[in-house]
């Protein structure tokens, strides 16, 4: 839906976009880590006639960013790190 605006489960059209809310909302947070240091955002895509929901993490976040350097330098991401 990001790309073509166009919602796959209906083929509407009618397709909004919910920026990540950033402070101290948590509503758009992922957590990236067992105590909750690190974090990243997302945000959402709406099909407003169905009701279906894709979410995008933000992938130029600083932190987001930071992390998955951090991961493939340790060989993390095929392991269950949660
Ligand atoms: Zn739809």
């Amino acid at each position: 839906m990001k790309q073509s605006n166009i919602c796959p489960k209906c083929q509407s059209s009618d397709v909004i976009r919910i920026p990540a809310f950033k402070g101290t909302s948590t509503s758009s947070l992922i957590q990236l880590t067992k105590w909750g240091t690190k974090f990243t955002f997302f945000e959402r895509y709406i099909c407003t006639s169905c009701g279906f929901i894709e979410h995008y993490a933000i992938l130029d976040e600083k932190g987001w960013q930071k992390w998955l350097d951090e991961q493939k330098e340790t060989g993390s991401l095929d392991s269950n790190f949660v």
